[in-house]
């Protein structure tokens, strides 16, 4: 079975990404109402199969913590990516001036869930992990997308992808780019959540289409010490939680499974998510910021 464009109602833009825009739309044969991201491609038709046929892994299992896949299709040199649609966006437009550490702790537990699963169901990194990337909705529940399960669509973007805020491992960034390992993904994880905590990327940014400054960041994120959160705002396990993420020797930093187990995703219960996500969400920054 394949879906395709008539199928759908076109609704209103929820963003704009680096490849195209994602769309809210309703899906009439199911009535489910889903976001349709569109990822604008210069590729042969042979290669666009070829990445249909790797999104479909997607069907295998699922997870609370992945944003759930319901299919892809292709028009011209266009994929579209069809997915839960998750009313509150993504982290970066919902942190403010910074999430309050027990948030942040059921968000870190989220994400590092959602990367356990990637890594031990479907076998896969993911490559791009950041606030951008981790969505939310006013259920409270966070799940992470847009990660690397095509080769051939992470390939075919990957030409292009150069942002202004890296989140790549430093091992990434002047290294051999094939030989990184899911120890990559945790570094990320640890600078998301500085972000998240402190409320700014930590790093300096530079001003669009400076490449001094885009050096001057790589720089510091191979050669200085990684950031790490202030004492005064927050707890010894939740800065001790991203250190271990933000070791410069991937060797060093823990497993998933080592990373659930620590203290600071053990810390606090009952957390209420779901009034968090709505007053975030009230009080999001424009939704068109990006991009
Ligand atoms: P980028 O290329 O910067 O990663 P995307 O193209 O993935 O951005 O998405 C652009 C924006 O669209 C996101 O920042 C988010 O706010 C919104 N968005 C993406 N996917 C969804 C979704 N499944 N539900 C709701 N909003 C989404």
């Amino acid at each position: 079975y394949k879906i395709n464009m008539d199928e759908f109602d076109l609704l209103e833009e929820l963003g704009k990404g680096q490849f195209g825009t994602v769309k809210k739309v309703f899906h009439k044969p199911t009535n489910v109402t889903m976001a349709m991201k569109e990822i604008r491609l210069e590729l042969e038709e042979s290669k666009l199969n070829q990445i249909l046929m790797e999104l479909d892994i997607l069907h295998q299992s699922r997870s609370e913590f992945i944003v759930e896949f319901y299919g892809a299709f292709f028009i011209e040199s266009c994929v579209y990516y069809c997915m839960e649609y998750m009313d509150a966006g993504s982290l970066d437009k919902l942190y403010g001036d910074g999430v309050p550490e027990d948030v942040l702790a059921v968000i870190t537990a989220s994400m590092v869930k959602g990367l356990k699963f990637l890594k031990d169901k479907l076998n896969i990194i993911h490559r791009d992990v950041k606030p951008t990337n981790v969505l939310v909705n006013r259920a409270g529940e966070v799940k992470l997308c847009d990660f690397g399960v095509s080769g051939q669509l992470t390939q075919s973007l990957a030409k292009t992808n150069v942002g202004c805020q890296s989140y790549m491992a430093p091992e990434r960034i002047f290294g051999d780019a094939s030989t990184y390992t899911v120890q990559a993904d945790v570094w990320s994880l640890g600078l998301a959540m500085v972000e998240l905590a402190i409320g700014k990327y930590p790093y300096p940014v530079p001003d669009k289409n400076e490449n001094v400054g885009l050096f001057a960041q790589l720089t510091a994120i191979v050669a200085g010490n990684p950031p790490s959160l202030p004492a005064d705002k927050f707890s010894e396990e939740c800065r001790d939680f991203v250190a271990q993420c933000l070791n410069k020797n991937p060797k060093d930093r823990p497993t998933y499974g080592q990373l659930l187990e620590h203290l600071f995703l053990n810390k606090y219960e009952n957390v209420d998510m779901k009034s968090w996500a709505e007053t975030a969400y009230a009080s999001r920054k424009d939704i068109y910021k990006q991009s």
